[in-house]
């Protein structure tokens, strides 16, 4: 079965065709600047020949549109026709409280991805037209909705009420719900194959290291606890959103400089995290090691409050389940970035862990990067994603037939 994995941004589309018995891609790509001037598709078949199409797109379903053209292209396609196509699963980012697990998108599911939009203004109206495109493009293609909130649903209400006054909870759902899920789940599940134990046994923190980046405690399979909280802002320090701040600093700021609340929420999102705190150096780790590398003191300063903030979720999580069995790093920096799991890593001895330094520079597997002991491991896990919403699209479509 062929399934079309497609992940909407607000001017972007990332897509992957898999074939989910065998688990192999078939051909990938991404459209950018929808509804923007100069737009483009980069599209990469199988074999890794990447071919570029400038494009000006008018919107997502435009966008699809050349997509599906390429993937049937009869030089650089992949299928004969778009019955080729069995199903699609798409990223939604918001689910809210209405989804705990993926599900066949129907007129009611919908509905209630529409709902979560004022949560998700940026993301669930981009999944929302994307779903709708492939609908007008595929007719008869079952669709699957993969939430990124899903894997969070578990956590307990200790875990996600804030303590703020409990009827803006009843009345508006503001609670936190936690992002990134479909890695946390995949990474945790991989994690257990990896250690050779069932994932009921086990108590894991996921650190998803990123652009976005958060922190899960998984115990025993399912979410306890994760970073992000009503939306992806909160948590740890990224590559330009703040993370956890003292909310008066809005306030604060607010007073100093007359900015309005919309003013103050982009600064948070958009100038923070590590780009802020470098002084606007980078927003991009590579660079930020490179700086670290030549001691840089706003490197040194940003990198060191970036792993600060790493561990001290770690402590927490490790203190809510009662110990770890393993933490494990993931994406962009958790998979790349043998100074910042050594920085973060060189303060768990407590937990047991102490790092095996060839092991920490292996790139690209799945991977032990602590040494033999008696307490916990330390692991690289690649994350995958559209791999992740492949396999639960090609379940839930063989479980509706
Ligand atoms: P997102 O999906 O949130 O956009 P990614 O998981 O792709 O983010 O991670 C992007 C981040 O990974 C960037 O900050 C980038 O600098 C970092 N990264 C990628 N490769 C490396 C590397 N070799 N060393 C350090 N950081 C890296």
């Amino acid at each position: 079965m062929n399934v079309l994995v497609i992940n909407c941004g607000s001017s972007s589309l990332k897509f992957q065709l898999i074939d989910a018995e065998s688990e192999k891609l078939i051909a990938k790509g991404l459209c950018e600047r929808i509804a923007i001037p100069g737009g483009r598709m980069v599209y990469t078949s199988a074999s890794g020949e990447k071919k570029i199409t400038e494009k000006e797109m008018g919107d997502h379903r435009e966008a699809i549109r050349l997509v599906l053209e390429a993937l049937t292209d009869p030089e650089t396609g992949v299928i004969d026709s778009l019955s080729g196509i069995d199903a699609v699963g798409h990223r939604i980012v918001h689910g809210g409280e209405h989804f705990a697990g993926s599900t066949l998108i129907t007129e009611e599911v919908k509905r209630a991805i529409r709902e979560c939009c004022e949560l998700a203004p940026l993301h669930n109206p981009a999944n929302l037209i994307g779903i709708e495109a492939c609908e007008a493009l595929m007719p008869g293609v079952p669709m699957v909705g993969v939430f990124d909130t899903a894997f969070h649903q578990t956590m307990p209400e200790e875990a996600y009420l804030y303590g703020i006054p409990y009827h803006y909870y009843r009345d508006y759902k503001i609670r936190r719900y936690g992002f990134h899920g479909t890695s946390h789940a995949y990474v945790s599940g991989r994690a257990a194959a990896l250690l050779g134990r069932p994932i009921e046994e086990l108590k894991l923190i996921v650190c998803h290291l990123g652009n976005g980046a958060s922190v899960s405690a998984v115990k025993y399979g399912k979410c306890v606890d994760t970073s992000m909280g009503l939306t992806p802002l909160e948590g740890l320090v990224m590559g330009t959103r703040s993370g956890d701040i003292d909310p008066a600093v809005m306030e604060f700021i607010a007073h100093k400089e007359g900015k309005g609340v919309d003013e103050i929420m982009d600064i948070l999102n958009r100038e923070s995290g590590v780009y802020g705190l470098s002084d606007g150096f980078s927003s991009d780790f590579r660079d930020l090691e490179e700086a670290y590398g030549k001691g840089e003191e706003a490197a040194v300063r940003t990198l060191k409050a970036f792993c600060h903030r790493v561990l001290k979720y770690i402590g927490a999580y490790a203190a809510q389940m009662g110990g770890v069995d393993a933490v494990c790093f993931t994406a962009g920096v958790g998979e790349n970035s043998p100074l910042v799991r050594s920085m973060i890593c060189s303060s768990l001895a407590w937990l047991g862990i102490v790092l095996d330094d060839g092991a920490n520079h292996v790139r690209g597997q799945e991977i032990v990067i602590s040494k033999q002991g008696e307490g916990a491991k330390a692991l690289v896990i690649p994350t995958n994603e559209e791999l992740a919403i492949a396999r639960e699209t090609y379940a839930i479509v063989q479980k509706g037939e």
